[in-house]
Protein backbone atom coordinates (compact mmCIF):
# COMPACT_ATOMS: atom_id res chain seq x y z
CA UNK A 1 0.00 0.00 0.00
CA UNK A 2 1.52 3.76 -1.00
CA UNK A 3 1.22 6.58 1.74
CA UNK A 4 -1.14 7.85 -0.91
CA UNK A 5 -3.77 5.82 -0.81
CA UNK A 6 -6.84 7.61 0.70
CA UNK A 7 -7.64 6.51 4.23
CA UNK A 8 -10.84 5.03 3.28
CA UNK A 9 -9.61 2.62 1.73
CA UNK A 10 -7.00 1.52 4.02
CA UNK A 11 -9.05 -1.57 6.12
CA UNK A 12 -10.83 -2.75 2.55
CA UNK A 13 -10.47 -6.44 2.02
CA UNK A 14 -10.63 -7.40 -1.75
CA UNK A 15 -12.04 -10.27 -2.73
CA UNK A 16 -9.95 -13.15 -3.66
CA UNK A 17 -10.80 -14.57 -6.78
CA UNK A 18 -10.50 -18.77 -7.22
CA UNK A 19 -7.35 -19.51 -8.44
CA UNK A 20 -6.12 -19.19 -12.16
CA UNK A 21 -3.28 -21.26 -12.12
CA UNK A 22 -0.37 -21.02 -15.37
CA UNK A 23 2.26 -23.15 -14.00
CA UNK A 24 0.60 -26.52 -14.48
CA UNK A 25 -2.07 -27.89 -15.98
CA UNK A 26 -5.01 -28.74 -14.22
CA UNK A 27 -9.06 -30.64 -14.57
CA UNK A 28 -9.64 -27.08 -13.95
CA UNK A 29 -12.58 -27.21 -11.03
CA UNK A 30 -12.60 -24.29 -8.94
CA UNK A 31 -14.20 -21.32 -10.42
CA UNK A 32 -17.45 -22.45 -11.73
CA UNK A 33 -16.77 -22.00 -15.49
CA UNK A 34 -18.25 -24.21 -18.41
CA UNK A 35 -16.11 -26.97 -20.04
CA UNK A 36 -17.35 -26.48 -23.32
CA UNK A 37 -16.32 -23.84 -25.85
CA UNK A 38 -18.30 -21.15 -26.58
CA UNK A 39 -21.03 -21.37 -29.70
CA UNK A 40 -19.60 -21.30 -32.62
CA UNK A 41 -21.64 -18.24 -33.78
CA UNK A 42 -20.18 -16.14 -31.01
CA UNK A 43 -16.69 -16.36 -31.88
CA UNK A 44 -17.37 -15.64 -35.32
CA UNK A 45 -19.13 -12.74 -34.36
CA UNK A 46 -17.00 -11.73 -31.70
CA UNK A 47 -13.74 -12.21 -35.00
CA UNK A 48 -15.69 -9.95 -36.96
CA UNK A 49 -16.09 -7.02 -34.12
CA UNK A 50 -12.13 -7.68 -33.84
CA UNK A 51 -11.97 -5.80 -36.97
CA UNK A 52 -13.37 -2.75 -35.86
CA UNK A 53 -11.99 -1.78 -32.39
CA UNK A 54 -10.47 1.75 -33.51
CA UNK A 55 -13.73 2.55 -32.82
CA UNK A 56 -15.48 2.75 -29.38
CA UNK A 57 -18.31 0.09 -28.75
CA UNK A 58 -22.05 1.18 -28.74
CA UNK A 59 -22.55 2.45 -24.85
CA UNK A 60 -25.99 1.27 -25.63
CA UNK A 61 -24.54 -2.28 -26.61
CA UNK A 62 -28.12 -1.75 -28.90
CA UNK A 63 -28.04 -4.84 -30.35
CA UNK A 64 -27.45 -7.05 -27.30
CA UNK A 65 -30.11 -5.17 -25.28
CA UNK A 66 -32.86 -6.07 -27.59
CA UNK A 67 -31.44 -9.61 -27.90
CA UNK A 68 -31.38 -10.05 -24.38
CA UNK A 69 -35.33 -8.34 -24.37
CA UNK A 70 -36.48 -10.86 -27.17
CA UNK A 71 -34.85 -14.25 -25.40
CA UNK A 72 -35.99 -12.90 -21.76
CA UNK A 73 -39.25 -11.58 -23.69
CA UNK A 74 -39.50 -8.23 -21.68
CA UNK A 75 -38.59 -4.17 -23.07
CA UNK A 76 -35.12 -3.42 -24.51
CA UNK A 77 -35.73 -0.52 -21.64
CA UNK A 78 -35.57 -3.04 -19.08
CA UNK A 79 -32.25 -4.51 -19.53
CA UNK A 80 -28.99 -3.23 -18.66
CA UNK A 81 -25.63 -5.22 -20.08
CA UNK A 82 -22.36 -5.20 -18.30
CA UNK A 83 -18.85 -6.20 -17.13
CA UNK A 84 -19.43 -9.25 -16.03
CA UNK A 85 -22.55 -9.18 -13.57
CA UNK A 86 -20.06 -8.62 -10.94
CA UNK A 87 -20.17 -4.87 -12.25
CA UNK A 88 -24.12 -4.65 -12.11
CA UNK A 89 -24.48 -5.97 -8.69
CA UNK A 90 -22.06 -3.37 -7.35
CA UNK A 91 -24.45 -0.66 -9.52
CA UNK A 92 -27.09 -1.87 -7.25
CA UNK A 93 -24.91 -1.53 -4.17
CA UNK A 94 -23.96 1.74 -5.17
CA UNK A 95 -27.85 2.66 -6.51
CA UNK A 96 -30.03 1.11 -3.72
CA UNK A 97 -27.90 1.31 -0.51
CA UNK A 98 -26.41 3.51 2.32
CA UNK A 99 -26.20 4.25 6.22
CA UNK A 100 -30.47 4.08 6.10
CA UNK A 101 -30.55 1.18 4.28
CA UNK A 102 -27.81 -1.43 4.63
CA UNK A 103 -27.31 -4.09 2.42
CA UNK A 104 -28.88 -7.47 3.82
CA UNK A 105 -27.46 -10.49 2.70
CA UNK A 106 -26.70 -14.58 3.90
CA UNK A 107 -23.60 -14.96 6.03
CA UNK A 108 -22.79 -17.71 3.30
CA UNK A 109 -23.14 -16.03 0.19
CA UNK A 110 -21.39 -14.85 -3.00
CA UNK A 111 -18.19 -13.37 -0.60
CA UNK A 112 -18.00 -10.18 -2.95
CA UNK A 113 -21.43 -8.60 -1.25
CA UNK A 114 -19.36 -7.99 1.69
CA UNK A 115 -16.48 -6.54 -0.58
CA UNK A 116 -19.21 -4.47 -2.97
CA UNK A 117 -20.54 -2.89 0.62
CA UNK A 118 -16.83 -1.99 1.99
CA UNK A 119 -15.80 -0.35 -1.31
CA UNK A 120 -18.42 1.86 -1.58
CA UNK A 121 -18.99 2.37 2.25
CA UNK A 122 -22.19 0.98 2.64
CA UNK A 123 -23.25 -1.13 5.94
CA UNK A 124 -24.55 -4.42 5.68
CA UNK A 125 -25.59 -7.18 7.65
CA UNK A 126 -25.38 -10.60 7.26
CA UNK A 127 -27.93 -12.83 8.25
CA UNK A 128 -27.10 -16.27 9.19
CA UNK A 129 -28.37 -20.14 6.93
CA UNK A 130 -30.44 -22.21 9.09
CA UNK A 131 -27.48 -24.85 10.15
CA UNK A 132 -28.50 -27.12 6.89
CA UNK A 133 -27.63 -23.85 4.53
CA UNK A 134 -31.18 -23.23 3.87
CA UNK A 135 -31.98 -19.98 3.55
CA UNK A 136 -35.82 -18.83 5.84
CA UNK A 137 -36.90 -16.10 4.11
CA UNK A 138 -38.76 -14.92 7.51
CA UNK A 139 -35.69 -14.13 8.42
CA UNK A 140 -35.84 -11.33 5.87
CA UNK A 141 -39.25 -9.73 6.53
CA UNK A 142 -38.78 -7.41 9.49
CA UNK A 143 -35.47 -5.66 8.06
CA UNK A 144 -34.94 -2.90 6.97
CA UNK A 145 -32.48 -2.61 3.85
CA UNK A 146 -32.08 -3.69 0.70
CA UNK A 147 -31.84 -7.52 -0.40
CA UNK A 148 -29.25 -9.65 -2.21
CA UNK A 149 -30.27 -13.04 -2.75
CA UNK A 150 -27.64 -15.45 -4.42
CA UNK A 151 -30.44 -17.99 -5.86
CA UNK A 152 -29.35 -20.70 -6.32
CA UNK A 153 -27.01 -19.42 -3.41
CA UNK A 154 -23.18 -19.97 -3.82
CA UNK A 155 -21.55 -22.01 -2.51
CA UNK A 156 -24.20 -23.99 -1.69
CA UNK A 157 -25.90 -24.46 -4.52
CA UNK A 158 -29.16 -23.89 -2.93
CA UNK A 159 -32.22 -22.63 -4.83
CA UNK A 160 -35.17 -20.50 -3.34
CA UNK A 161 -38.61 -21.38 -4.48
CA UNK A 162 -39.68 -18.90 -7.10
CA UNK A 163 -42.57 -18.38 -4.26
CA UNK A 164 -40.31 -17.20 -1.73
CA UNK A 165 -38.42 -15.18 -3.98
CA UNK A 166 -42.12 -13.61 -4.91
CA UNK A 167 -43.12 -13.41 -1.05
CA UNK A 168 -39.67 -11.82 -0.27
CA UNK A 169 -40.52 -9.27 -2.84
CA UNK A 170 -44.02 -8.66 -2.02
CA UNK A 171 -43.39 -8.27 1.86
CA UNK A 172 -40.55 -5.48 0.89
CA UNK A 173 -42.42 -2.88 -1.01
CA UNK A 174 -40.35 -0.15 -0.50
CA UNK A 175 -36.89 -1.66 -1.00
CA UNK A 176 -35.20 -3.23 -3.69
CA UNK A 177 -34.82 -7.30 -3.91
CA UNK A 178 -31.57 -7.53 -6.19
CA UNK A 179 -31.93 -11.78 -7.01
CA UNK A 180 -28.79 -12.83 -8.32
CA UNK A 181 -29.62 -15.79 -10.81
CA UNK A 182 -25.48 -16.67 -11.97
CA UNK A 183 -26.34 -20.15 -11.70
CA UNK A 184 -30.11 -20.23 -12.59
CA UNK A 185 -29.92 -21.79 -16.24
CA UNK A 186 -28.95 -25.57 -14.56
CA UNK A 187 -32.27 -25.62 -12.91
CA UNK A 188 -33.79 -23.04 -11.05
CA UNK A 189 -37.40 -21.00 -12.08
CA UNK A 190 -35.98 -17.45 -12.77
CA UNK A 191 -37.61 -14.64 -11.06
CA UNK A 192 -37.81 -11.98 -14.36
CA UNK A 193 -41.06 -12.84 -15.32
CA UNK A 194 -41.72 -11.29 -11.55
CA UNK A 195 -40.55 -7.90 -12.69
CA UNK A 196 -43.82 -7.08 -14.39
CA UNK A 197 -45.75 -7.27 -11.46
CA UNK A 198 -43.42 -5.66 -9.01
CA UNK A 199 -41.40 -2.45 -9.03
CA UNK A 200 -38.74 -3.81 -6.57
CA UNK A 201 -37.01 -6.51 -8.10
CA UNK A 202 -33.80 -6.15 -10.28
CA UNK A 203 -32.63 -9.43 -11.94
CA UNK A 204 -28.88 -10.34 -12.95
CA UNK A 205 -27.86 -13.02 -14.89
CA UNK A 206 -24.58 -13.61 -16.95
CA UNK A 207 -23.01 -14.94 -19.62
CA UNK A 208 -20.33 -16.67 -17.92
CA UNK A 209 -21.43 -19.99 -16.91
CA UNK A 210 -24.18 -21.41 -18.77
CA UNK A 211 -23.47 -19.67 -22.06
CA UNK A 212 -19.34 -20.65 -21.51
CA UNK A 213 -18.28 -17.28 -21.40
CA UNK A 214 -16.73 -15.95 -18.52
CA UNK A 215 -13.33 -14.59 -20.33
CA UNK A 216 -15.72 -12.17 -21.86
CA UNK A 217 -16.99 -10.24 -18.83
CA UNK A 218 -20.33 -10.24 -19.74
CA UNK A 219 -23.65 -9.91 -17.34
CA UNK A 220 -27.03 -7.90 -17.23
CA UNK A 221 -29.54 -7.13 -14.93
CA UNK A 222 -33.48 -7.62 -15.75
CA UNK A 223 -36.03 -5.35 -13.71
CA UNK A 224 -38.62 -2.58 -14.36
CA UNK A 225 -37.53 0.90 -16.47
CA UNK A 226 -36.91 2.57 -13.62
CA UNK A 227 -34.44 0.60 -11.95
CA UNK A 228 -32.52 0.45 -15.33
CA UNK A 229 -32.49 3.60 -15.56
CA UNK A 230 -31.26 4.32 -11.74
CA UNK A 231 -28.28 1.50 -13.07
CA UNK A 232 -27.43 3.31 -16.77
CA UNK A 233 -27.10 6.74 -14.29
CA UNK A 234 -24.78 5.04 -13.08
CA UNK A 235 -22.91 3.45 -16.08
CA UNK A 236 -22.71 6.80 -17.95
CA UNK A 237 -21.44 8.02 -14.58
CA UNK A 238 -18.50 5.78 -14.35
CA UNK A 239 -17.85 3.69 -17.79
CA UNK A 240 -20.48 4.21 -20.54
CA UNK A 241 -17.74 2.05 -22.85
CA UNK A 242 -17.92 -0.70 -19.92
CA UNK A 243 -18.70 -3.53 -22.27
CA UNK A 244 -16.52 -4.49 -25.45
CA UNK A 245 -17.97 -4.61 -29.34
CA UNK A 246 -15.72 -8.28 -29.01
CA UNK A 247 -18.36 -8.98 -26.39
CA UNK A 248 -21.01 -7.34 -27.08
CA UNK A 249 -21.63 -9.15 -30.19
CA UNK A 250 -20.07 -12.71 -29.25
CA UNK A 251 -23.21 -12.32 -26.74
CA UNK A 252 -25.91 -11.79 -29.48
CA UNK A 253 -24.27 -14.78 -31.35
CA UNK A 254 -24.37 -17.08 -27.83
CA UNK A 255 -28.08 -16.32 -27.42
CA UNK A 256 -28.92 -17.05 -31.48
CA UNK A 257 -27.59 -20.18 -30.45
CA UNK A 258 -30.00 -21.71 -28.25
CA UNK A 259 -29.83 -25.27 -28.71
CA UNK A 260 -26.07 -25.35 -28.13
CA UNK A 261 -26.82 -23.58 -24.54
CA UNK A 262 -29.41 -25.63 -23.58
CA UNK A 263 -27.90 -28.78 -24.70
CA UNK A 264 -24.68 -27.50 -22.83
CA UNK A 265 -27.31 -27.25 -19.59
CA UNK A 266 -28.71 -30.01 -19.58
CA UNK A 267 -25.14 -32.20 -19.94
CA UNK A 268 -23.92 -29.89 -16.91
CA UNK A 269 -27.12 -30.83 -15.17
CA UNK A 270 -26.55 -34.94 -15.99
CA UNK A 271 -23.14 -34.82 -14.82
CA UNK A 272 -24.02 -33.16 -11.81
CA UNK A 273 -26.27 -35.90 -10.88
CA UNK A 274 -23.13 -38.65 -11.80
CA UNK A 275 -21.13 -36.71 -9.61
CA UNK A 276 -23.11 -36.82 -6.96
CA UNK A 277 -24.21 -40.06 -6.96
CA UNK A 278 -20.75 -41.16 -6.96
CA UNK A 279 -20.22 -39.25 -3.98
CA UNK A 280 -22.80 -40.74 -1.91
CA UNK A 281 -21.29 -43.93 -2.64
CA UNK A 282 -18.07 -42.88 -1.47
CA UNK A 283 -19.52 -41.54 1.73
CA UNK A 284 -19.73 -37.62 1.36
CA UNK A 285 -23.26 -35.60 2.10
CA UNK A 286 -23.96 -33.10 -0.39
CA UNK A 287 -26.13 -30.29 -0.44
CA UNK A 288 -29.22 -30.25 -3.17
CA UNK A 289 -27.22 -28.24 -5.32
CA UNK A 290 -29.15 -26.78 -8.50
CA UNK A 291 -26.01 -24.94 -9.69
CA UNK A 292 -22.62 -25.99 -12.22
CA UNK A 293 -20.95 -27.23 -9.10
CA UNK A 294 -21.43 -29.22 -5.94
CA UNK A 295 -20.44 -28.33 -2.06
CA UNK A 296 -19.88 -31.64 -0.35
CA UNK A 297 -17.92 -33.11 2.18
CA UNK A 298 -16.36 -36.28 3.03
CA UNK A 299 -16.63 -37.96 6.97
CA UNK A 300 -13.15 -39.81 6.20
CA UNK A 301 -10.98 -36.50 5.16
CA UNK A 302 -11.09 -33.05 5.85
CA UNK A 303 -11.80 -30.66 3.73
CA UNK A 304 -8.68 -28.67 2.96
CA UNK A 305 -6.61 -31.90 2.98
CA UNK A 306 -8.79 -33.56 0.02
CA UNK A 307 -8.63 -29.83 -1.81
CA UNK A 308 -4.70 -30.26 -1.57
CA UNK A 309 -4.34 -33.91 -2.02
CA UNK A 310 -6.34 -33.45 -5.41
CA UNK A 311 -4.27 -30.50 -6.11
CA UNK A 312 -1.36 -32.48 -5.78
CA UNK A 313 -2.52 -34.72 -8.49
CA UNK A 314 -3.95 -32.06 -10.76
CA UNK A 315 -7.47 -31.55 -9.88
CA UNK A 316 -8.20 -27.90 -8.41
CA UNK A 317 -11.46 -27.90 -6.71
CA UNK A 318 -12.50 -24.72 -4.06
CA UNK A 319 -11.91 -24.85 -0.75
CA UNK A 320 -13.56 -21.79 1.98
CA UNK A 321 -10.96 -21.93 5.08
CA UNK A 322 -14.08 -20.10 6.81
CA UNK A 323 -15.87 -21.98 9.76
CA UNK A 324 -18.83 -23.72 9.08
CA UNK A 325 -18.02 -24.35 5.56
CA UNK A 326 -14.34 -25.86 6.06
CA UNK A 327 -14.98 -29.28 6.00
CA UNK A 328 -16.62 -28.89 2.67
CA UNK A 329 -15.07 -28.64 -0.67
CA UNK A 330 -16.87 -26.67 -3.92
CA UNK A 331 -16.84 -28.92 -7.23
CA UNK A 332 -17.46 -27.02 -10.34
CA UNK A 333 -19.09 -29.42 -13.12
CA UNK A 334 -17.14 -30.62 -15.94
CA UNK A 335 -17.11 -32.64 -18.65
CA UNK A 336 -18.02 -36.28 -18.21
CA UNK A 337 -13.91 -37.27 -18.63
CA UNK A 338 -13.49 -34.58 -15.89
CA UNK A 339 -15.69 -35.86 -13.72
CA UNK A 340 -14.50 -39.41 -14.23
CA UNK A 341 -11.10 -38.37 -12.98
CA UNK A 342 -12.33 -36.29 -10.57
CA UNK A 343 -14.08 -39.23 -8.72
CA UNK A 344 -10.98 -41.91 -9.59
CA UNK A 345 -8.60 -39.32 -7.81
CA UNK A 346 -10.91 -39.12 -4.94
CA UNK A 347 -11.14 -42.91 -4.46
CA UNK A 348 -7.56 -43.18 -4.82
CA UNK A 349 -7.08 -40.64 -1.98
CA UNK A 350 -9.48 -42.20 0.32
CA UNK A 351 -8.18 -45.97 -0.24
CA UNK A 352 -4.66 -44.54 0.92
N1 LIG B 1 -22.90 -14.01 -8.62
C1 LIG B 1 -22.45 -15.17 -8.14
C2 LIG B 1 -23.27 -15.88 -7.11
C3 LIG B 1 -21.24 -15.70 -8.60
O1 LIG B 1 -20.77 -16.85 -8.11
C4 LIG B 1 -20.51 -15.00 -9.58
C5 LIG B 1 -19.23 -15.58 -10.15
N2 LIG B 1 -18.13 -15.52 -9.38
C6 LIG B 1 -21.01 -13.78 -10.02
C7 LIG B 1 -22.22 -13.32 -9.54
C8 LIG B 1 -20.27 -12.90 -11.00
O2 LIG B 1 -20.03 -13.50 -12.20
P1 LIG B 1 -19.60 -12.67 -13.49
O3 LIG B 1 -19.08 -11.33 -13.04
O4 LIG B 1 -18.59 -13.50 -14.15
O5 LIG B 1 -20.86 -12.49 -14.29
Amino acid sequence: MSKFLVDKFNSLTPYVPGEQPKERKYVKLNTNESPFPPSKKAVEYACREAQKVMRYSDPDVTDLVKALAKTYDVLPQNVIVTNGSDEVLNFAFMAYCNAQTPALFADITYGFYKVFASVNGIPYKEIPLKEDFTLDINDYLDKRGTIFIANPNAPTGIALSIDEIETLIKANPDRVVVVDEAYVDFGTESAVKLIKKYDNVLVTQTFSKSRSMAGARLGFGIGSKAIIDDLNRIRYSTNPYNVNRMSEYAGVGALEDAEYFENNCRTIIANREWTVGELKKLGFTTTDSKANFIFARCEHIDGKELYLKLKERGILVRHFNKAPIKDYNRITIGSMEEMQAYIDTVKTILEK
